[in-house]
Order: C-alpha cells, then structure tokens, then sequence
C-alpha cells in the first residue's frame, strides 16, 4: 500500500491511501489534487474519511462524489457533507483489506474524530486531522485545554511505531516554539535540522512518529520539569498538566 501526501491549498495535505488500483483520500479540502493524482496513477476513488467540518478539510467532498464509488465517513457531531456515514468513538470501518478505528479527540473542533489503523504493512497509522501536529496542535477553536489535553493523551499513548498523517505543514513555525519552551531538547534540535533540510528540498516532513512526538512535542510533554518550567515563566499559576498545556497553547497562539 502506498502512502502519498498530496498538496493543497498552502499548507494542507491530503493523505492518500492506494493500492495501484484503489484510493483512499483524507480530509479532501478540495478536489482537483486528487482528481489529478487518480489520473496520475490509474487509481479508483474508493473511500473518503472525512476529521472535522472545516473548510479545508471537507471542500472537495461534493466535487469528489462524481467519481466516489464507496462510501464518505465523519464524525456524527459535525456537518458533513451529506450523505456521509456518521463514526463514534471506538467504531471501525474496513477499507480494501485494512481496518480503521475511530477516536474521538474533541479540541480543535467539539466533534474531531482521527482514525487509526492498527496495521498497515507492517505498522501503524493515524489520520489525526487538525488535533495533533508534527511538534504542535490545533487552535481550540470549540474545545477546552482539559478535553485537548485528553485527546493528545490517547494519541501519545498509540504504539511509538505509528506513523503520524496530520494534515497541514506547520513542522517548522511548530518547531521554533517548541525550541523556545525546550532549548535545552537534543532530540528537538536534531529534528528541526533535518525538517529544514527536508523543507529545503521541497519535501513533506510528514508522517511523524508517536514515538518522535513523544520526544519534540512540548504538548505531549506538560509533565516534563522544563517544560512545566517554561510554562510557569508566562504562567505562575500552571502548576498542574493541563494548566501547563493551556499555559503553552496560549503562548503558542501570540509565538511569531
Ligand atoms: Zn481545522
Ligand atoms: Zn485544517
């Protein structure tokens, strides 16, 4: 199965899952991307999995249904295009011989749902939308940092060798943050000069790892004494983890 990271908009990607002959595709903000990778690759539309109800991740939805034979899936608390088969928390969906499950991962939006594939070819994988970025995550636009907290804690929890499909390139503006919280953060370093390198050439520095989150991701390390320390410098009063993660969510939405 291939794994291809199609362009849109700016910054967004849309994930496409194939086969040499059926495709999947994440999150369509819009639909001549894929139409032209279809093209590009003799591929046929088979499955639309579909994380929130924003713009740029459901735009090409209707275009899509043109040449859609399958079904389009998204989260039962959000406007989705219609028809489109509504997923709950824990809820499993087969797609040409792999299976997903659904979580939700309310924050970014009140009905987020990702979806993570125990196994594909070896490995696991996640589609995790606008809710976990490659050394970020998304605005809490309807969610409070306790539901986002919770949301990120579940996906840092999933096998370190899960491969991380988010949906926009935000890795370096991310990763100069999270080198002000955490200077002192080898691994984060490391990291941010080899994104520059992969960014230099034109390349996507996504997927990520659960593992390598865990290592560079300031939000799913509220507990670690730097960074907890970093967070007290703008906040005094964040002395608990989800305190030090709204703390850090905050300095992040002001960072430049
Ligand atoms: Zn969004
Ligand atoms: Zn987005």
């Amino acid at each position: 199965m291939k794994l291809l990271a199609l362009p849109a908009f700016i910054d967004n990607y849309i994930w496409m899952l194939h086969d040499g002959r059926e495709a999947l595709v994440v999150d369509p903000g819009e639909a001549a991307p894929v139409i032209e990778a279809l093209q590009t690759h003799g591929l046929r539309l088979s499955g639309i999995l579909v994380t929130h109800h924003h713009g740029d991740h459901i735009g090409g939805v209707d275009a899509l249904r043109n040449v859609l034979h399958g079904s389009v899936y998204g989260p039962a608390r959000e406007r989705i295009p219609a028809p489109s088969i509504p997923v709950s928390d824990a809820d499993t969906l087969a797609w040409n011989g792999l299976r997903f499950e659904v979580m939700e991962v309310p924050g970014h939006t009140a009905g987020h749902v990702a979806y993570w594939c125990p196994d594909m070819d070896g490995a696991p994988l996640l589609f995790c939308g606008d809710t976990l970025f490659s050394a970020g995550c998304g605005r809490l636009f309807e969610g409070t940092p306790s539901q986002m907290s919770t949301s990120l804690a579940r996906l840092a929890a999933l096998a370190g060798n899960t491969r991380v499909c988010c949906t926009h390139e935000y890795t370096q503006s991310n990763l100069r943050f999270a080198l002000t919280v955490e200077p002192g953060n080898a691994e984060l370093a490391a990291h941010a000069r080899h994104c520059d390198a992969l960014r230099r050439q034109g390349r996507p520095t996504l997927p990520s790892t659960i593992a390598l989150e865990r290592a560079i991701n300031p939000f799913l390390r509220c507990r670690e004494p730097a960074v907890a320390a970093a967070a007290r410098q703008r906040d005094p009063s964040a002395h608990d983890a989800v305190a030090v993660f709204a703390a850090l969510r905050e300095w992040k939405n002001e960072f430049r």
